[in-house]
């Protein structure tokens, strides 16, 4: 805590789509908040509003270095975490999530700071349980193209309650199912900024396998306010929680639905489906209702039009706006 009372937060990762929401979130509740980025997928434009605000502070650092700051609470978000971007370079990506989750620990010992850690559904790979919940062990392929990712989430996992456990460390882990909106990225490759780009420029929508494998979107406010709760919640909660939007949906579904939506002319094409791609993805969320009293609040059609104005705009700023030249808006 500061002199004057405000709570101290760090993010780390906090210039990247999820953690730029968190950093808006948390500034706006008044808490002093330093945003940490090695900016390898973040960028300094997803932060850029809050650089006015006087409780708001941006560092560029890798957390696997050590890090010496003071600080009450860290969210340890920093982590490619789309396919394309942690299979790019893997080996910085097991080690922002093993040295990463070390240093944060340790960082968090010293000032004895609350720390909770981005986790993932993909702890669970591939489940043979559906939907899943927090005791499933998973199905991980541990050399897989994947492994990268989801081992080293894993092995972050062990080592705070590791650090729980050895060091009464107060940790959160929270495993966050697949999230989208505004500032994901345009080129990550992920479903639904892809298929929200292909639809707005007209061109082929890439539908990678049959399109019936399935996934659960959660709107990116949604995922917040249960990271925000989380971390206020009482300190035997150590979780796992996951944290993801239960209403199952294909990934054809899906296609079809952001077509209609963007009034687009793109053809559904097939491609190959990747290597180790889950067949059903859906969370069973009962226990962040029971003990978070969190439920999401954003359907996926209104979700997916503030997501479309978002690509929208941001494809003005480069190109004639597809959506702009349909409605004969310029
Ligand atoms: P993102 O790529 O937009 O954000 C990650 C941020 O971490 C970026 O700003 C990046 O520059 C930063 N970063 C990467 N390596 C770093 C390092 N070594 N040191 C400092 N900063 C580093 O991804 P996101 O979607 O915002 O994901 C945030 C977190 O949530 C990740 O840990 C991810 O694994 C987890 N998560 C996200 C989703 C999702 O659907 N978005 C799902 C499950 C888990
Ligand atoms: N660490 C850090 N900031 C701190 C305290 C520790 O980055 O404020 C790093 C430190 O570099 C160390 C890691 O956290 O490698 C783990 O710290 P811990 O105290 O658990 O272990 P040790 O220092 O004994 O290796
Ligand atoms: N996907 C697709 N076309 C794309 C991108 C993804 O059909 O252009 C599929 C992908 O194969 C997966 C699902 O959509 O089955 C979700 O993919 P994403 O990479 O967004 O998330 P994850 O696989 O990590 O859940």
């Amino acid at each position: 805590m500061r002199g004057d009372g405000v709570t101290r937060v760090m993010v780390t990762g906090g210039a990247g789509f999820l953690g730029s929401h968190l950093c808006e979130r948390l500034a706006a509740e008044g808490s002093d908040v330093l945003c940490v980025d090695n900016f390898y997928t973040g960028t300094k434009r997803n932060v850029a509003k809050l650089a006015k605000h006087p409780g708001f502070e941006l560092m560029r650092h890798d957390i696997t270095f050590p890090l010496y700051v003071e600080v009450d609470e860290i969210y340890n978000l920093a982590c490619p975490a789309s396919p394309i971007h942690y299979q790019f370079d893997p080996v910085q990506t097991t080690k922002t999530s093993v040295h990463g989750a070390i240093n944060m620990l340790g960082l968090a010992k010293r000032v004895k700071a609350k720390v909770l850690q981005a986790s993932t559904s993909e702890v669970y790979g591939d489940p043979e349980v559906h939907p899943q919940r927090e005791d499933y062990w998973g199905r991980v392929n541990p050399i897989g193209t994947r492994a990268c990712y989801d081992e080293g989430k894993r092995c972050a996992e062990t080592l705070f309650f590791d650090y729980y456990r050895q060091h009464k460390l107060r940790i959160k882990v929270a495993r966050i199912f697949n999230t989208y909106g505004p500032r994901m990225h345009p080129n990550d490759g992920r479903v639904v900024s892809n298929f929200i780009v292909q639809a707005l420029r007209h061109e082929p929508i890439t539908l990678y396998g049959d399109g019936q494998q399935t996934r659960s979107f959660c709107y990116v406010d949604d995922l917040i306010d249960g990271l925000v709760r989380l971390m206020g919640s009482p300190d035997e909660l150590t979780g796992p929680v996951n944290l993801g939007n239960s209403t199952e949906i294909t990934v054809l579904e899906l296609a079809e639905r952001i077509v209609a939506m963007t009034h687009s002319r793109s053809p559904i094409v097939r491609k190959p489906l990747p290597a180790d791609d889950p067949r059903q993805r859906q969370p069973d969320t009962t226990l962040a209702e029971r003990a978070l009293g969190w439920r999401t609040k954003t359907p996926l059609e209104e979700g997916l039009k503030r997501t479309i104005t978002y690509f929208d705009d941001l494809l003005r700023e480069g190109e004639p706006s597809p959506l702009a030249v349909a409605s004969g808006a310029g």
